[in-house]
């Protein structure tokens, strides 16, 4: 990072990845191959550092997480990794977790768009193109819960009985929502900073505040605040433009549940999203499948105040096609794309999606697509990547 806190990237850049456990075996060649193929055109190499998570890791060192690999994303700052297994009863609750947790990755980025040809379940799936930013620190997710009968939950209970006068069942679990200004604001902030780089129209604060009023509602609360605090000259909140902006960014906000109905049926008045975790969970899964595209569905967690970003497949590591050469390796190439991005390679980026949108356009596709498209050519993961190489 430069003092300025722009990110600083040499023409070959050493990139740690991690291949990922199951389909990993499949999907991260092809994706390196495409984006190798993609790099080389536009001048720029990566060099690229294996290290190792999830059953690699433990098969070779006996640790789930090796301190190395942690240490490299660490040093590195920008990393990649495919899907890797949930370790059972194994300390750690997930290792995506656990890397988010650690490198303090704030932001889950999840874009969301059609690639022309891939199947859909909407009828318009071309009206949507929107850009989730889920918070990745806070909420239910943050992992402080007591289970029902614990002495803890019986203890908590009983305090807030004694000392609220809160009526809670004895038999409850029960679980802590923090949502505070400062992990609101600087997701929020990271959203309109991408909103504003990249162009875009609104950006929409989803929150269920009009139940959960001082967790979800001072969300939404603080980014208006933010915007008229930081972003007054580049972007406005509802209220104070009446719903419009100008040629600045419009920051409206929508209740988490009517947004799942209207993102199917006004996909076009969404675009970037700001919410929390439990809502950004539910909604860039839903979003994906509206799409088509839950095999392709690209992430990257991003903490933009210290540059680290680790992109990742979004599904898991479906171990029954393991080495089968067969499944669709979109998710961590999109994922490729996304980091390329942020590299600022965008050139090379633009020339991955568009290349592979001329291979689904051509109907060249994995089994995942082809069971669902008329007059497919059915291909394995390898032969899908060397086909969008060959549409570079
Ligand atoms: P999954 O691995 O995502 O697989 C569920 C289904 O999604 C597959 O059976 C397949 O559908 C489809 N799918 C997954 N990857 C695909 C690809 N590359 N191309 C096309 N279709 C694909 O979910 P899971 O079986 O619930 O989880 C398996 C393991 O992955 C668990 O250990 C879980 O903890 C882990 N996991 C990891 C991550 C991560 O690392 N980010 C995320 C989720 C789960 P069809 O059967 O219809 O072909």
């Amino acid at each position: 990072m430069s003092p300025t806190g722009e990110l600083i990237v040499p023409d070959e850049p050493i990139i740690p990845y991690i291949e990922g456990d199951g389909t990993g075996v499949d999907i991260w060649p092809a994706a390196q191959l495409v984006m190798d193929a993609a790099a080389k055109k536009h001048g720029k190499k990566i060099a690229w550092q294996e290290v190792l998570a999830g059953e690699k890791a433990f098969n070779e060192t006996g640790s789930w997480l090796p301190d190395e690999t942690v240490e490299a994303f660490r040093d590195l700052l920008i990393g990649i990794k495919g899907p890797l297994t949930t370790p059972v009863g194994g300390g750690i609750r997930s290792l995506n977790v656990a890397l988010r947790q650690i490198l303090d990755l704030y932001v889950c980025l999840r874009p969301v768009r059609w690639f022309q040809g891939v199947p859909s379940p909407v009828l318009h799936p071309e009206k949507v193109d929107m850009v989730i930013f889920r918070e990745n620190t806070e909420d239910v997710y943050i992992g402080l819960e007591f289970e029902q009968g614990s002495p803890q939950a019986v203890q908590l209970i009983d305090y807030l009985h004694d000392q609220f006068g809160w009526e809670i069942r004895k038999d409850s679990g029960i679980g802590v929502k923090p949502i505070s200004e400062t992990g609101s604001k600087r997701l929020i902030r990271a959203a309109l900073n991408y909103a504003i780089s990249r162009d875009r129209k609104s950006v929409t604060l989803v929150h269920k505040g009009n139940i959960q009023k001082y967790t979800e509602g001072a969300f939404r609360n603080w980014g208006y605040e933010l915007v008229r605090e930081e972003f007054a000259d580049k972007a406005v909140g509802w209220d104070d433009c009446g719903g419009k902006p100008g040629d600045k960014i419009l920051v409206k906000d929508a209740i988490a549940d009517i947004t799942l109905q209207q993102v199917l049926t006004r996909p076009d008045e969404f675009d970037v999203i700001a919410t929390m975790n439990l809502n950004g969970d539910y909604l860039s899964d839903a979003l994906a499948a509206q799409v088509g595209g839950i095999g392709i569905a690209p992430g990257g967690n991003i903490n933009y105040v210290t540059g680290h970003g680790i992109f990742e497949a979004t599904h898991g590591t479906a171990p029954k096609y393991a080495g089968q050469d067969k499944v669709n390796p979109g998710s961590v190439l999109l994922s490729g794309v996304m980091m390329f991005e942020h590299l600022g390679w965008n050139e090379a980026a633009a020339d991955i999606v568009s290349a592979l949108e001329r291979t689904i356009a051509d109907k060249v596709v994995t089994y995942d697509f082809a069971r669902l498209m008329q007059g497919a050519t059915e291909v394995k993961c390898s032969e899908f990547a060397s086909a969008i190489v060959d549409r570079l």
